[in-house]
């Protein structure tokens, strides 16, 4: 699993994405309602908590596409009682949460059954990428190297993430559709992309 902060990065990136201008004042609980919910998929640790589990319901239909289309629904239908427009909502919704699934995908995974059940309901298999993007997160037992490690996963979130966040952010800002942000875009996601996978691929090497 990435971090909440990665998650929230990534859900921040869809509120500029999907809105065409920066909150304001009062709008700006909407824009963490996006981080929020892109980060909620991880709420399933307080099942494994509370049974006791470790790893009972983490990473399972908890982290899937059908749970997304879940939210989705969930989302229209809070939008129909607030007079918003569904169908937005639930794609809204859908794509939140599909992003959290997505990120975790590309996460490394060192406890079996690796990866989450991505595709449920289609399929119970589990997906992970055999090339890994985010380092994951350490939760236990409590050391010095838990703590150097997570840090190295919070700033290669923020290496990967940061760049089209703010550049978007700044966009919007300025009043600009996406088109005209594109060409500069490109260079904004897919260099920290490639230098993510090359860094991630070396720091396993050296483990
Ligand atoms: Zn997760």
């Amino acid at each position: 699993m990435a971090t909440p902060y990665g998650h929230g990065l990534a859900g921040g990136i869809l509120y500029f994405l999907l809105n065409r201008k920066l909150p304001e004042g009062r709008g700006w609980g909407y824009f963490f309602l996006y981080a929020g919910v892109a980060a909620s998929a991880d709420l399933d640790l307080f099942l494994d908590l509370w049974t006791g589990e470790t790893g009972r319901f983490h990473h399972g239909i908890s982290h899937s596409l059908g749970a997304a289309a879940l939210v989705g629904f969930l989302a229209a239908g809070t939008a129909r009682i607030m007079g918003w427009r569904p169908a937005r909502a639930f794609g809204i919704g859908f794509l939140l949460y599909a992003s959290h699934v997505l990120l975790d995908t590309m996460t490394v995974d060192t406890k079996p059954p690796l990866g989450l059940q991505a595709l449920w309901p289609l399929t119970d298999a589990f997906t992970l990428s055999p090339v890994p993007l985010f380092l994951d997160v350490w939760r236990w037992p409590f050391s010095p190297e838990m703590v150097r490690h997570n840090a190295l996963t919070v700033l290669m979130e923020t290496l990967i993430l940061a760049p089209p966040f703010i550049h978007l952010f700044y966009a919007r800002r300025r009043g600009e559709a996406f088109s005209r942000t594109r060409v500069l875009g490109v260079g904004v996601w897919v260099v920290p992309v490639v230098v993510g996978f090359i860094l991630t691929g070396s720091i396993l090497k050296g483990r």
